[in-house]
């Protein structure tokens, strides 16, 4: 590493003496942390952070403590090599990520990297992945969704599409580094979606952020809500998976649903009929039939959440559904199927033998 750390410093140190065209020593000599030889004092910025995450000498997934111990033996590293305070060192990372004295309006490494003047980016991880200066522009993003109709979804990766609805047209490396991280401590699209305000802003997500993100979580659920699909013939449990599982995966209770189908099975009505634990009290064959006759179906069907995520009928939802069907046969309205949706997977009654 001391090498390599060695070779860093002196790219950093030639890149800004040469983007500055002037002498830097005076300038550093104000900055906060160079009277500093203690590497305890020295909480490098976020712009630092995210231009040592930019070259690979930190991972974006790193939680709080691991990215300040990296942080801690680089300087460390650097210092020992350079002959350099710890403050020092500090400080000309900190002017290069972001810039600072009016003398360098921005940094080199900063919210849009000018990689043509950096001086390390044979090196740079950022750039040997992949990244861009256009990557790091929101604008750039935005250009990219408006003008191009037929773009694939799978060319956007998810972290950038997230920094976008949550900083704007503003964004930049470090929110897609936050991004990436998040999605790595979340386990994905969905975690961060269901994530608690605590966590988020554990992670450093502020208010707008938080409620940019709940409001998004919404939105998905109105969308996979509006997936109707009336005149959609349903045969199978399956079908029934299908239309339901992305509004009801992540329910914390139960909730009941019927769906309303003429004589040949198409769909023409859907209604919630309850939500908390189900008893027998809580889906009553009046409020689901008067649905049916209302709507005149020629059948109906039940569909209900397993929290838990395991599909697997209890004893109550076995009893419910021979209760709905000695009602349903006495209307003369076929019961279809009972379909009960759990994580990934899903049981049917009828095809689980437990309904004729
Ligand atoms: S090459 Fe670009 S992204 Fe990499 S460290 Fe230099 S300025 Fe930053």
């Amino acid at each position: 590493m001391a090498a390599r750390s060695e070779e860093f410093y002196s790219g950093v140190q030639k890149t800004l003496r040469s983007a500055m065209g002037k002498s830097i020593g005076p300038l550093l000599k104000r900055w906060r942390y160079t009277q500093s030889s203690d590497f305890a004092e020295i909480a490098l910025s976020p712009s630092t952070a995210r231009f040592l995450i930019r070259f690979g000498w930190l991972d974006a997934g790193d939680d709080d403590a691991q990215r300040l111990e990296s942080q801690r033996k680089l300087l460390l590293d650097i210092s020992r090599s350079s002959g350099d305070a710890p403050g020092i060192v500090a400080a000309w990372l900190e002017l290069f990520a972001a810039g600072e004295y009016g003398a360098l309006e921005k940094g080199i490494c900063a919210d849009e990297p000018q990689c043509g003047l950096c001086g390390m980016k044979e090196k740079c991880r950022y750039l040997a992945t992949g990244g861009t200066d256009e990557r790091a522009s929101g604008n750039s993003l935005a250009e990219k969704l408006i003008r191009t109709a037929d773009i694939p979804t799978e060319s956007l990766a998810a972290s950038d599409l997230i920094a976008f609805l949550v900083i704007g047209e503003k964004c930049g490396a470090a929110d897609y580094a936050r991004a990436e991280a998040a999605l790595k401590t979340f386990g994905g699209l969905r975690g961060i979606l269901d994530a608690k305000a605590d966590a988020l802003r554990g992670i450093g997500y502020d208010s707008s952020a938080r409620a940019r993100l709940a409001a998004l979580s919404r939105l998905c659920s109105r969308w996979a809500a509006e997936q109707t699909e009336r005149g959609k013939i349903f045969s199978k449990g399956q079908d029934f998976y299908d239309h339901f599982h992305l509004r009801l995966r992540d329910f914390k209770k139960e909730v009941f649903y019927v769906t309303l189908h003429d004589q040949k099975n198409a769909l023409i009505g859907e209604e919630k009929v309850s939500e908390g634990s189900l008893t027998e009290t809580l889906v009553h064959p009046r409020e689901v039939f008067a649905l049916a006759v209302t709507k005149r179906a020629a059948s109906i069907a039940i569909i209900h959440n397993h929290p838990s995520g395991d599909p697997e009928p209890s004893t109550n939802d076995k009893t419910i559904t021979k209760r709905l069907d000695s009602a349903a046969t006495l209307m003369g309205i076929r019961l279809l199927d009972h379909v009960i949706i759990g994580d990934g997977r899903f049981t049917s009654f009828v095809e689980k033998g437990l309904l004729r």
